[in-house]
C-alpha cells in the first residue's frame, strides 16, 4: 500500500510546487494516517468534502484549495476548527495544490479545460504564466462558445461584450483570474474566459470589443483535480473518488 510521503513526494515533484509562490501552503496541510488505499479529491476542502471523504473511507482529501490562506484568520475556530475536527477525528490527511495544479501543462486545471473544450494552448505568459492564449479549432461565434462552456460545465457563463461576433483568438485562465482580462487583450485575445466576473470587466469588454465569459470558479477547477486523480490511480493503484457539488460561484 502507499504511503502518505510517498504520494505527496510524487505530487510536489511531478506538479514542481517549490517554483511557485503561492497564496497557501502546497502539499499536506493536516496530516492523518500513514499509508493510504483511497483518495477522496474535490475542487475544496470543504465540511461537505470533508464529510464524503469519511463517508467513503478515504485516507486522504486532496484538493485544489485546501485551507490556510493568508488572508484568512490564523486562529482555529468556528468553521475552520469543524473542518479540522472532523479531519483529526477520522485521521484523514488533507493536501491541496494551488497555483501548480492550475499550470501543470498537462494535469493543471488549464490544460485539462483547453482539453474538454477543444482550445489549443500556442503559448502561456502573465503572473507565474498561468495565462494561457491559443486558438478555437474553427472560428465561432462568441454565442455559440457561450453555449459550448454551458454544455460541457453544466452551468451558464455570466457573459460581456458582443457576442454575436466571430471569435478565434482566445485568452483563459480558470478560477478567479478576472484580473488578467488586460493581459488576454493585450496578447490580442477576441475572447476571454476565467471563472469569475466584477464590475470592471463589464465595462472593459464593451470599451475594447473584446468578450468576457466567466464560466464559474468551481465549474472550470473541476479537471485538474480529476486528472490528478487518474495519475494518482496509475501510479500508486490507490482508489479515487471524486466529491462534486452545486457551487453556482
Ligand atoms: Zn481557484
Amino acid at each position: 500500500m502507499a504511503t502518505r510521503s510517498e504520494i505527496l513526494a510524487w505530487c510536489d515533484d511531478t506538479l514542481q510546487t517549490r517554483l511557485f509562490k503561492d497564496y497557501a501552503p502546497n502539499g499536506l496541510q493536516v496530516e492523518g494516517t500513514e499509508h493510504i488505499a483511497k483518495i477522496a479529491t474535490a475542487v475544496t476542502a470543504s465540511r461537505a468534502a470533508i464529510e464524503y471523504a469519511a463517508e467513503q473511507g478515504a485516507q486522504m482529501l486532496l484538493v485544489h484549495h485546501g485551507m490556510f490562506w493568508k488572508s484568512e484568520p490564523v486562529t482555529i475556530t468556528g468553521w475552520k476548527k469543524e473542518r479540522i475536527a472532523a479531519l483529526l477525528r477520522h485521521n484523514i490527511n488533507m493536501a491541496g495544490y494551488h497555483l501548480p495544479l492550475d499550470a501543470h501543462p498537462e494535469l493543471g486545471n488549464n490544460a485539462q479545460l483547453a482539453k474538454l473544450m477543444g482550445w489549443e494552448t500556442e503559448y502561456t505568459c502573465g503572473e507565474q504564466n498561468l495565462l494561457h492564449i491559443g486558438r478555437l479549432k474553427t472560428p465561432q461565434t462568441a454565442a455559440a462558445l457561450a453555449a459550448d462552456l454551458a454544455q460541457k460545465l453544466g452551468r451558464e457563463p455570466v457573459a460581456a461584450g458582443d457576442l454575436s461576433q466571430t471569435v478565434s483568438r482566445i485568452g483563459w485562465c480558470t478560477g478567479g483570474a478576472q484580473g488578467f482580462f488586460q493581459t488576454a487583450l493585450d496578447e490580442g485575445a477576441q475572447v476571454y474566459v476565467t471563472g469569475e466576473i466584477s464590475e470592471a470587466q463589464y465595462h472593459l469588454a464593451n470599451e475594447t470589443g473584446a468578450v468576457f465569459l466567466s464560466a464559474g470558479h468551481h465549474a472550470t477547477e473541476r479537471y485538474g483535480i480529476l486528472a490528478l486523480a487518474q495519475a494518482l490511480q496509475r501510479r500508486f493503484n490507490v482508489e479515487t473518488v471524486f466529491f462534486d457539488e452545486q457551487n453556482p460561484a
